[in-house]
């Protein structure tokens, strides 16, 4: 049986803590047939300390070789005033870069023990399950010029560039569509046509690569800023959300909030199918940084990092049963009242990292019994 290979990369502060607990989840497959093998890199702070750099030419081969990569957090003061190019988040942009992940999908599911956290009424987010497929490697954040420039009247100008072509849009558009049809096959379109032309290419090619090979796809277009309006209107509406990169890093943070912390958002960012094997190269890692504030107290909850394996389970090893499996454990220990003090009302009894480790393993064994 073909093997499954992981590089984990735990990077600082609370990441070694969380990922424990996904070594455990694995284990907990492994003893039920999946043939995951891992291998362990360092990454940020942890990598610059040992190798003066935020991730070692070995661990970059190692990241290549992978099927997926699960990368908890990096930085934290300690590094604060290391040299620019050897920060921690210097390593997370590289492993972006050289591994060309230009997908991220940020999912927005509200767990029913957790409705009452959200800043919404309850019935709007009750049973929300959205996914937000934001473009990742291009758009105003890489686009040049990018620039300031001096006008010697007192003035300056900055400029930055919204640039994209016709197979950045097509590609993302293919991923967003590809994942509807494994979910309630509607995809809605988000840019700005009304005032800018790189919204009427995102549009047009999105259009174009619907009509080609996807029309069997539910395909709604909606202007950037009625989405962000409608996101906390009437949430439910949507199932795949596709953006550009700067409206995707707004919107999706906007769509996170609705279910609550910080501490229960997964995330995975892909990259281009192999021409030659089909397979995507991934990322998954939580939302959250490295919380130094809760480092080493047990505090950190590890529901983004394991929900994180679970988005790898299902999207880089088709493992879809095993995924619902453990997204269930993980709602099944919030509804028995498993809190880590980031998601507990006050008052409410908390437990710790392991302890939230723990119970998701006792729900997946009474799950599987
Ligand atoms: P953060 O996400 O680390 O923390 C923000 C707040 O949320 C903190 O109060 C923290 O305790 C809490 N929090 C975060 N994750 C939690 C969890 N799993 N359980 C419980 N509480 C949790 O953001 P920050 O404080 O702005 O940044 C801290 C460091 O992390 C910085 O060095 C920053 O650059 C880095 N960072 C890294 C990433 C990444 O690795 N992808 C992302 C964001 C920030």
């Amino acid at each position: 049986m073909a093997t499954n290979k992981l590089l984990l990369l735990p990077g600082d502060g609370i990441g070694p803590e969380i990922m424990a607990e996904v070594k455990k989840v694995i284990a907990w497959f492994n003893a039920r047939g999946t043939n995951f093998e891992f291998e362990e890199g360092l990454v940020g702070g942890a990598a610059y300390d040992a190798h003066g750099t935020a991730i070692s030419e070995e661990d970059m081969a190692k990241a290549q070789a992978a099927d997926a990569i699960i990368f908890g957090a990096v930085g934290g003061p300690k590094w604060d005033s290391v040299p620019y190019d050897c920060r921690p988040e210097a390593g997370l942009l590289r492993l972006r870069k050289d591994l060309g992940l230009f997908a991220n999908l940020r999912p927005a599911i509200c767990y029913p023990a957790l409705a009452d956290a959200s800043s919404l009424k309850k019935e709007l987010i009750e049973g929300l399950d959205i996914l937000i497929v934001r473009e990742l490697t291009g758009g105003v954040y890489f686009g040049e010029p990018k620039e300031i420039t001096d006008l010697e009247n007192g003035q300056k100008r900055a400029v930055d560039t919204q640039v994209y072509d016709t197979y950045e849009i097509e590609r993302i558009a293919e991923v967003a569509f590809d994942l509807a049809r494994t979910r309630d096959n509607k995809v809605c379109s988000m840019e700005k046509r009304n005032v800018m032309v790189s919204g009427l290419l995102w549009n047009e090619v999105v259009s174009a690569t619907h009509a080609a090979k996807f029309s069997d796809v539910t395909l709604e277009h909606m202007l950037a800023d009625a989405g962000g309006m409608q996101l906390v209107r009437r949430p439910k509406q949507f199932d795949v959300i596709v953006t550009d990169n700067l409206f995707g890093d707004m919107l999706s943070d906007v769509a996170a909030m609705l279910t609550g912390s910080l501490g229960m958002l997964p995330s995975a960012s892909l990259g281009a199918p192999d021409a030659e094997t089909g397979k995507r190269k991934a990322m998954y890692e939580p939302v959250h940084g490295s919380a130094p504030d809760i480092a080493g107290t047990g505090a950190a909850n590890p529901i983004a990092m394991i929900a994180s394996f679970a988005m790898a389970l299902r999207y880089s090893f088709q493992m879809i049963a095993e995924a619902d499996l453990l997204e269930k454990a993980v709602s099944n220990a919030l509804d028995k009242g498993m809190r880590t003090k980031d998601i507990a009302k006050e008052g409410e009894a908390t437990v710790s990292t392991e302890q939230m480790g723990e119970a998701i393993l006792a729900e997946l064994e009474a799950l599987a019994a």
